[in-house]
């Protein structure tokens, strides 16, 4: 039962507290567990493997193999997983912990959802996440902090610092860098407060990114990039480390346009919808991004939810939105599914035939929830969805799991440690009540999830956010 605190006397003494009960969340918090009879799917691209153990011991894969040959400790903590699978615990790296709020009365603006996102991407299978780009940074920090200490359930955080955008900024809570030696200035004042990589945003011109990649990279911290007014060419050869919304925000095809100039979104659509993409501009593109092992972060989720073809949420969804955010939300769908029917289609298919050409060339594909926009897509649901969309763009789903999992921790450096099921890593485990390397839409069958070998309960956590997001 949550309590609110209207007085900050009482907010100081539940914080001299401390000692935090176990969360309601938690299902099995014992040392030693045995996950029996599974089939497991590693998150590294091999076929699934039916009859199989996982022994966890102390929060990390103590053994795993074919029944037959694990042997199950005496003081195990026994699950019987017969007919469910075991993949990794999910890394998903364009994350946010704020929500749109999109009443068409008012100024865009983005409120932090400290409570009900941090437990919804939990219990969606996300144990590892980055975030892309900082609304409310300080909160995200404390957030981060009180999810380590085992104060509130949610994922591993990796921060990205408050967006580096150029003019005119896109949202007011959003700063606009003013020259290169300010981009530097604010890359060094983020890392020093704790924040792990960076952001440029859409207006941000051609040399504050190269002050942003020098700055961070010369602290070993990545930079990803939103781009709009920098072509994706100029960017991964500038040394940027990654490129967010897949080929959506790509500047490169526009006639006339060159770097600098500002984006234009019209433009780039009609563009893309009559893109060639055995052309050499796009073909030698994707070759530049491998190449130069720039990562490409798929967002079709939030994508999706700009075209007339948008599909609404599921009413699990919906139940997860204060009436407020609910309302919003159902007027902007029904305006954007009204609109007369452009060139959205054609560039859809062509904005996923990219992505699969990019993972079939050997590019580390990563993806990422974004739960952006007029508030169309929620942290967790809106999280199966872009891994559901990767399918619908041609991976296998194996492959779409092996993306969402090991090429997520391949990207954020931490896959000795997750991503993977491999003896020695970390727990960090989904055990789905289906087989979604066969159908991708059982991950939304999701009842455990073992973050460092404590489990949650997925449906405990979704309930305990209900017509929370878009408040708290
Ligand atoms: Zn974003």
């Amino acid at each position: 039962m949550r309590t609110l605190l209207f007085s900050a006397g009482a907010l100081v003494s539940l914080t001299l507290a401390a000692q935090p009960a176990r969360d309601p969340s938690i299902a099995i918090q014992t040392p030693v567990i045995a996950l029996l009879h599974a089939r497991v799917v590693d998150g590294l691209g091999h076929p699934p493997r039916e009859n199989q153990s996982i022994i966890i011991r102390d929060g990390r894969i103590a053994a795993a193999g074919p029944d037959a040959e694990v042997i199950v400790p005496a003081d195990a903590t026994v699950r019987d997983l017969a007919g469910k699978t075991v993949l990794p615990g999910l890394v998903l790296v364009h994350e946010h912990l704020y929500y749109s709020v999109f009443a068409p009365h008012a100024p865009f603006h983005l409120n932090e959802m400290e409570y009900s996102f941090p437990r919804l991407y939990l219990a969606c299978g996300i144990t590892s996440m980055r975030t892309g780009g900082s609304i409310e940074p300080y909160a995200d920090l404390q957030i981060k902090r009180r999810i380590d200490a085992g104060q509130v359930p949610g994922p591993k955080l990796h921060l990205t610092a408050p967006y580096l955008e150029g003019k005119p900024a896109a949202v007011a809570q959003i700063d606009a860098v003013d020259s290169p030696e300010d981009a530097a200035r604010m890359v060094n004042y983020w890392a020093d407060e704790g924040f792990t990589s960076f952001k440029v945003y859409m207006h941000l011109p051609v040399a504050e990114l190269k002050a942003v990649i020098a700055a961070a990279h010369q602290r070993h911290l990545q930079v990803t990039g939103h781009l709009g007014a920098v072509s994706y060419r100029t960017a991964a050869e500038s040394g940027i480390d990654n490129l967010e919304h897949g080929f959506f925000a790509m500047s490169d095809l526009n006639p006339g346009w060159k770097d600098n100039d500002q984006p234009n979104s019209i433009a780039s659509q009609k563009a893309f919808a009559e893109m060639n993409p055995d052309s050499p501009a796009v073909a030698g593109l994707i070759q530049l991004l491998v190449d130069k092992h720039v990562a490409v972060t798929s967002t079709l989720a939030i994508l999706e939810t700009f075209g007339p073809e948008c599909r609404i949420m599921s009413t699990a969804e919906l139940e997860t939105l204060s009436a407020p955010a609910r309302e919003n939300y159902l007027s902007s769908w029904a305006a954007v599914h009204a609109r007369k029917r452009g060139s959205e289609a054609a560039a859809w298919a062509k904005l996923l035939e990219l992505e699969l050409r990019f993972f079939r060339a050997g590019g580390l594909l990563v993806a990422g929830t974004d739960p952006t926009g007029y508030g169309g897509v929620v942290a967790g649901y809106g999280s199966w969805r872009t891994i559901e969309l990767l399918v619908s763009a041609g991976l296998t789903p194996v492959e779409a799991i092996r993306v969402a999992t090991s090429n997520g921790a391949r990207l954020l450096g931490i896959d000795r440690e997750t991503g993977s099921i491999v003896v020695g890593k970390a727990a960090d485990l989904v055990v789905v009540a289906g087989n979604p390397a066969a159908e991708i839409a059982d991950l939304r069958k999701t009842e455990l999830v073992f973050k460092d070998g404590v489990a949650f309960d997925s449906r405990k956590l979704f309930d305990s956010v209900k017509a929370s997001v878009g408040i708290e």
